[in-house]
């Protein structure tokens, strides 16, 4: 201890100690029924959850900062901070006052971190979105090679998966998880990759990555000499699940949590999707953050927490494997079919508990005779179901999980047998243990209860003794059981003969108290009993708990086959309900869709009573690429989406919102929006949008689906209108994906004449005494014009603009067709796209009208209103 420490109180000695253990998290000081925090950790935690600081005794000549939460509402907290980018470590008491003075200590009890707690390692229920996932990662690297592991602690699921660097970021995109850990000294390039996907980094030793210390660990974890039952892991792989394996050692303090065996990811195995993308389209989570607005939020009819999460798993992750679509997807059909016994299934699941996270709150202790009684809750129901679909003819993928519902009789007899129906909240309370499932028990509680009856009946005893009707027995904290009588009868009371029976204790300001002999000794009684009562359970609680934990990878198996059949017939409830259809998949290139729907777009437009106009959609055969023009507004950013969301539904082996879909397999997913508002992220918006577009360009193969909204629409018109040609040239003739193209550079619609596998299509609208009707229909052709200046009619722009706007628009066009064919010649003129070199931007030189030379040099992110308004005036006085 320093000189300096010396001077401080032996609280404040152990406080200090403990807490330089944890100098990146805040304490939680366990304090009777708080958790306190001091010095700097109490002044960031009042700031974070806005409560107040108060100060404690003083620490070196000055006061010490502190502040507390109450241990009941401790869950509230601690989440608010974890949230906030905290981590916290709970140190609790570990013994009784009374048991540290036995020990001879003098005034401190022992105390311990029992756990760190940081937003990857959240287990309450009250801290996690029950339907969502909450991914622990390690990113291990490996003489130039990488892997990625994850768990979900709250559900033991355990993966890994060989990964390159580059590819750290989408598959991030695509499992976001909460907390990533990554190696000393490679967090300065990897964690800037981390935040951005959301999650936060945490740092390990170099030492906890290493691979073979990993295998020693894995194999300790799972008990098994070699992992070889379990694949073949490369060293980097063996090092992430390594640091995995350490990381929750130090977190959960060595109580480490039921982890299921590793499995293997390939990620040739499923679509790949890159954060962009997931942003764009909405997959998961909606721009604004949330569930509701996302597909996920549109397709979600699950009735378990189990089969929400495994949909949740299937839309982030949608397989490029035939077998596995088709078999997903004959599940769905199955249960779309038989609609009467799908019904039934979805009734008898809707009872069933979150089996996997009861599981691992057992496995943890942190868990209590609630959870004891979901596991029971959830085998009974498993039974049930397996009842249900007994001597059905099922597919291959239901039939699996309908074999895995069954075979733990004995261990749901024990559990009915020893639970009460509805157990409390806390083993500690008692109470849970059924009447008849332990004969030592039942005595003791027979005891108690008995003592309870005997002292009701000493009141009546009592009252014809003393003669005072009003005499009441009663209870409290610290009297414990007395006599009780109003103040008019203490002298009565107080006398001979009744004073040598009742004891004095008490006078309050009406009451007189008192104790007798007999009353005392059916209190320790009584006492005696009930504690041996709790100490029973307890130990009944403790071997319940084992007996599910010995079976706990088959009751795992359960929930996942619960998982299943719930989420088979969500989607057919889904299907049924919103009319979809089941897609053809098949490894060809087809993108042929008829009268597809936007599955998102469509809900809310129902919810206004407007109807959403079906699509078409025909790629990968005679064209690859369509080239979409139309007016703003007019639905060319649904219409896109739609169609990649369709196949992403199919290949995750949903049904789809359309009347007739033919998928050939989808290997990447890429959406990019023209100039997206991401200043947040400190990027100019288009160069955000340039380097989305070059990973396309650099990535895309012959299977990949691309959707491009307005690309180059962040820049000025000549620069974006050589970008979004360059693009369009180098997907048809280098990438050769199947693409979808929305633009508003009609001069694009002319290339459709020299690539050969671009189509035009152009979203209808009627104008009608000036003012344009929008009719959400996609037909093969080019638009004849933009509208623009009608849909600032609609937006509300003042008539006078309006009117002006008109004019000068007529000028211009009357200006290009008089002027020559400027552009229409720059298109015939330029030479066809080659892969090298790049195709020449429009030189300035085929600028020719003075007003064209204008509209050049406009920046419009740049110009206020007021000067916008100017320059129609000038642009006017050009023509
Ligand atoms: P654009 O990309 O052409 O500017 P959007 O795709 O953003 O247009 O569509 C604008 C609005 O038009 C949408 O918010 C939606 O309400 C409506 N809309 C789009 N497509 C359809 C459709 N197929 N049927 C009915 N309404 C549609």
């Amino acid at each position: 201890m320093t000189s300096a420490q010396s001077a401080v109180t032996p609280m404040m000695a152990q406080y200090l100690e403990i807490k330089a253990g944890y100098p990146g998290a805040l304490l939680f000081y366990r304090m009777g029924d708080f958790y306190e925090l001091f010095f700097d950790d109490a002044v960031a935690a009042a700031e974070a959850l806005d409560i107040a600081l108060t100060k404690r005794g003083k620490h070196l000549g000055d006061d010490i900062p502190m502040c507390g939460v109450p241990v009941h509402s401790a869950e509230g907290y601690l989440l608010t901070l974890i949230r906030k980018g905290f981590r916290v470590a709970v140190c609790e008491q570990m013994e009784s006052p009374e048991e540290a003075r036995k020990r001879g200590a003098k005034s401190v009890v022992r105390r311990e971190v029992v756990r760190l707690v940081t937003p990857g390692t959240l287990t309450e229920e009250s801290l996690l979105e029950a339907r969502r996932h909450n991914y622990l990662a390690a990113f291990a690297r490996v003489r130039g090679e990488g892997a990625l592991a994850w768990v979900d602690i709250s559900t033991g699921s355990f993966h890994v998966m060989p990964l390159a660097d580059i590819r750290l970021g989408p598959e991030l995109a695509r499992l976001a998880p909460s907390e990533v850990i990554l190696a000393e000294g490679e967090s300065a390039d990897l964690s800037g990759i981390v935040t951005e996907s959301g999650a936060s980094s945490s740092e390990l030793g170099r030492a906890a990555f290493d691979s073979a210390g990993g295998e020693k660990r894995l194999c300790d974890l799972f008990k098994v000499g070699t992992l070889d039952a379990f694949g073949t892991f490369t060293r980097p792989e063996l090092g992430a699940m390594g640091a995995i394996v350490e990381y929750l050692e130090i977190t959960q303090k060595g109580n480490l949590p039921l982890l299921q065996a590793p499995q293997r990811e390939a990620q040739t195995r499923v679509m790949q999707i890159d954060a962009a993308t997931r942003r764009n389209l909405e997959i998961t989570h909606s721009m604004s953050g949330g569930k509701a607005g996302s597909l996920l939020g549109a397709v979600d009819r699950t009735v378990t927490a189990c089969g929400g999460r495994l949909l949740e798993r299937r839309l982030s992750s949608p397989s490029r494997v035939r077998e596995i679509v088709q078999e997903r997807l004959d599940s769905v059909a199955f249960a779309v079919e038989q609609a009467r016994l799908s019904e039934a299934l979805r009734s008898a699941l809707r009872k069933v508990p979150d089996l996997d996270r009861a599981l691992s709150r057992l496995g943890l202790d942190r868990g209590g005779p609630r959870d004891l009684a979901a596991i029971r809750n959830g085998l009974a129901q498993a039974e049930e179901i397996a009842g249900i679909l007994r001597d059905q003819d099922l597919p291959s993928l239901l039939a699996a999980a309908a074999g895995d519902l069954s075979g733990h009789d004995a261990l749901l007899d024990l559990l009915d047998r020893a639970l009460v129906a509805e157990p409390p909240l806390l083993a500690r309370d008692g109470g849970f243990i059924a009447p008849e499932y332990d004969t030592e028990l039942d005595e003791a509680r027979k005891l108690r209860d008995e003592g309870r009856g005997v002292i009701a009946a000493m009141q009546s005893e009592y009252q014809e003794l003393t003669g005072i009707q009003s005499l009441k027995v009663k209870h409290n904290n610290v009297l414990g059981y007395f006599v009780e009588v109003t103040a008019t009868h203490a002298d009565k009371m107080l006398s001979a003969p009744l004073n040598e029976t009742f004891k004095h204790r008490q006078t309050t300001a009406n009451q007189v108290r008192f104790t007798t002999v007999p009353l005392s000794e059916m209190e320790t009684r009584i006492l005696n009993a009930g504690g041996r009562a709790l100490e029973i359970e307890k130990r009944l609680y403790d071997s319940l708990k084992a007996a599910i934990l010995d079976e706990s990878a088959g009751v795992s198996q359960v929930a996942r086959a619960m998982g299943e059949l719930d989420l088979a017939t969500a989607l057919a409830d889904l299907a049924r309900g919103e009319d979809w259809c089941r897609p053809k998949v098949d490894d060809s290139r087809a993108l042929e869709i008829e009268a597809g729907r936007h599955p998102v777009v469509e809900q809310a437009l129902r919810r206004d009573g407007a109807p959403f106009i079906a699509n078409d959609c025909h790629l990968g055969g005679e064209s690859d690429i369509w080239l979409l023009t139309g007016p703003n507004m007019a639905g060319k950013s649904t219409f896109l989406r739609q169609n990649a969301l369709i196949a992403l539904l199919a290949q995750a082996g949903s049904f789809v919102p359309a009347r007739k879909a033919h998928i050939g397999m989808v290997s990447q997913l890429f959406s990019r929006v023209g100039a997206s508002d991401d200043l947040a992220r400190g990027r100019s918006t288009f160069m955000v949008e340039m380097v989305e577009t070059a990973a396309i360009l650099n990535q895309a193969d012959e299977h990949a689906l691309v959707i491009l909204d307005e690309i180059g629409r962040g820049t000025a018109t000549y620069d974006g209108l050589s970008i979004a040609w360059a693009t369009l040239e180098h997907l048809h003739g280098v990438n050769g994906s199947r693409a979808l193209f929305a633009t508003h550079y009609h001069e694009l619609t002319n290339l459709s004449d020299k690539l050969e596998r671009v189509e035009n299509a152009t979203v209808s609208v009627k104008e009608h005494d000036g003012e344009v009707i929008f009719l959400h229909e996609v037909r093969r052709g080019a638009a004849d014009r933009s509208y623009g200046v009608q849909v600032a009619k609609l937006a509300g722009l003042p008539d006078a603009v309006v009117e002006r706007a008109r004019v000068v628009l007529d000028a211009l066009e009357k200006g290009e067709r008089e002027g020559g064919t400027a552009q229409k010649a720059l298109i015939d003129d330029l030479p066809l796209f080659s892969a090298t070199p790049a195709p020449p931007a429009p030189s300035p030189a085929v600028r020719t009208s003075g007003v064209e030379q204008r509209l050049a040099d406009i920046l419009p992110d740049e110009l206020t209103p007021r000067e916008a308004l100017d320059l129609i005036y000038e642009l006017k006085t050009l023509t």
